[in-house]
């Protein structure tokens, strides 16, 4: 049954005022899934004033209550688990087995966050004179706008919110024109939880109108994104002209490097859960393999061999390793990258092109001997699609891991401990994973380094990004004492 989208404004679920939808397709089958109400700024202007409206109350609902509404959104998720994970299929496309996957992380946002509401502490400093005290306060940002992408349509959500709402802090959120429908189900259980209304806002429609209400309305205290490099840089930009907090989870570009003494199963598995997880379509995937060169032709014929037996297909089949590219667009820009690298004098081992529709499948595709300049060397490629090359010795494979601007994550794979300590040390990045291909978990920070963006989501780091410490200066009157 086709879903009808719709906007989530002060408690309420309700229409764009013009009536306006979009449609929401099936990656796999081209399929329409449903509508989604498509707001423009008055819309976003009213989410943003209700939000606004219920901050004071929020902010002074004790900790504890706070944490048991976000505990019930947890319980909820997980309720709804294999509904939202077979509507996160249909709408995004990723398997099933994947998709129940990210509706746990979901879940887990939630329940952490809950815990950790509880333990924003601040704390007390000595003072200089003896009539002084001095506390540093903790205190939630204040409205928080969150826009999110369509790679993870409810974990991305539950990663800004749920640190947000634990805070104190009011949302709205903009989530990608991909996966509206998904992001509705995630508000459908922050309503059912029962939190007061205008708490939470859920703002769909076009990404330009709406971000500017989020940009320069001074109501917004903080805005945080995940998303493509390009629209961080403009949203960090302006947000600096009334110096909105931003918190920017933007694009990798990761190294995964496997070397010689390394488990050479385990890192083939590795290389595979990292790239084609998601169709390659995650920010920290591998995107660029480094084996180092006495282990490199075998470590590749062993790769390919296991790649060209993956199944790509629909995610609703239990039987699909690798599901469809979320369009057509980013299909045919994967297909146009491998082209030209092949035709500068790159090997295919496997893969290369589109696969036959209706849906957006793409053959996951292997690549040696890429040319320098290639697309594939400059920047992630966000499809099944990874190059590789040799390396020497480890000094050259972390030159050439560190030789980019982005720093989200990279991966090295060794059974030399020194090393393992040594190369995570010295990579420039905000995650690595040593012989460890899925290092996303809600307890820990994640975020990267140079152009992949500021601040951290996740752990401790992630509900710090929603508070500001205040600093108050008590001085006493002296007292019987007259010492204060
Ligand atoms: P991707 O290429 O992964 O779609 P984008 O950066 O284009 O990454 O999009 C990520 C999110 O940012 C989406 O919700 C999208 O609608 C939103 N977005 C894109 N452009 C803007 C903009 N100028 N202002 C605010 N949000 C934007």
């Amino acid at each position: 049954m086709a879903r009808e989208g719709r906007l989530y404004i002060g408690g309420g679920w309700v229409p764009a005022h013009d009536g306006a939808v979009a449609e929401v397709r099936d990656p796999a089958t081209g399929a329409v899934v449903g509508t989604m109400a498509q707001g423009g700024p008055a819309e976003a202007t009213e989410a943003v004033a209700a939000a606004a409206a219920a901050f004071p109350g929020w902010a002074a609902t004790p900790a504890p209550a706070r944490a048991e509404a976000l505990r019930r959104v947890a319980a909820l998720l997980g309720e709804r688990r294999e509904a939202i994970a077979a509507l996160m299929t249909a709408e995004q496309g990723k398997p099933l087995a994947e998709a129940r996957g990210e509706v746990g992380l979901t879940a887990d946002y939630f329940l952490w966050n809950a815990e950790e509401a509880r333990r924003v502490y601040g704390h007390t400093i000595p003072a200089s004179t003896a009539g002084k005290r001095l506390l540093a306060l903790r205190q939630p940002v204040g409205v928080s706008a969150a826009i999110t992408p369509w790679n993870f349509p409810a974990a991305m959500i539950g990663r800004k919110i749920a640190p947000a709402l634990a805070a104190g802090c009011t949302v709205v959120c903009k989530p990608a024109p991909a996966t509206p429908l998904v992001a509705c189900a995630v508000f459908e259980c922050l309503h059912d939880a029962g939190l007061p209304a205008g708490v939470a806002n859920l703002v769909a429609g076009p990404a330009e109108p709406i971000g500017e209400v989020f940009l320069t309305d001074p109501r917004v205290r903080k805005i945080s994104f995940t998303g493509s490099v390009r629209v961080g840089k403009e949203l960090m930009r302006r947000a600096a002209a009334s110096m909105k907090r931003v918190s920017l989870e933007l694009g990798g570009h990761a190294p995964f490097l496997v070397f010689a003494d390394a488990d050479m199963e385990q890192a083939v598995a590795g290389v595979i859960a990292s790239k084609l997880r998601n169709a390659g379509q995650t920010c920290i995937c591998a995107d660029r393999l480094y084996v180092e060169a006495r282990a490199f032709e075998p470590f590749m014929a062993a790769l390919a061999e296991r790649v060209r037996g993956l199944r790509v297909g629909p995610g609703t089949d239990p039987a699909t390793d690798v599901g469809p590219m979320i369009g057509a667009p980013a299909a045919l820009r994967a297909e146009r990258v491998v082209e030209e690298a092949v035709a500068g004098g790159a090997r295919l081992l496997c893969g290369g092109s589109r696969l036959p529709g209706p849906g957006h499948f793409f053959a996951p595709t292997l690549l040696t001997d890429v040319p320098s300049g290639s697309a594939l060397e400059a920047a992630e490629i966000f499809a099944p699609v990874l190059a590789a090359w040799p390396f020497e010795h480890e000094e050259e494979a972390v030159r050439r891991a560190n030789d980019t601007p982005f720093g989200l994550a990279a991966y090295l794979y060794t059974r030399d401990l020194s090393r393992a300590v040594r190369v995570a040390e010295a990579l420039e990045y905000g995650i690595v994973g040593v012989n460890d291909p899925v290092p996303t978990v809600a307890q820990a920070p994640f975020g990267g380094v140079k152009e992949s963006g500021v601040g951290r989501e996740g752990g401790a780091e992630g509900i710090a990004g929603y508070l500001e410490t205040k600093f108050v200066s008590l001085a006493l009157d002296p007292g019987p004492s007259g010492r204060g």
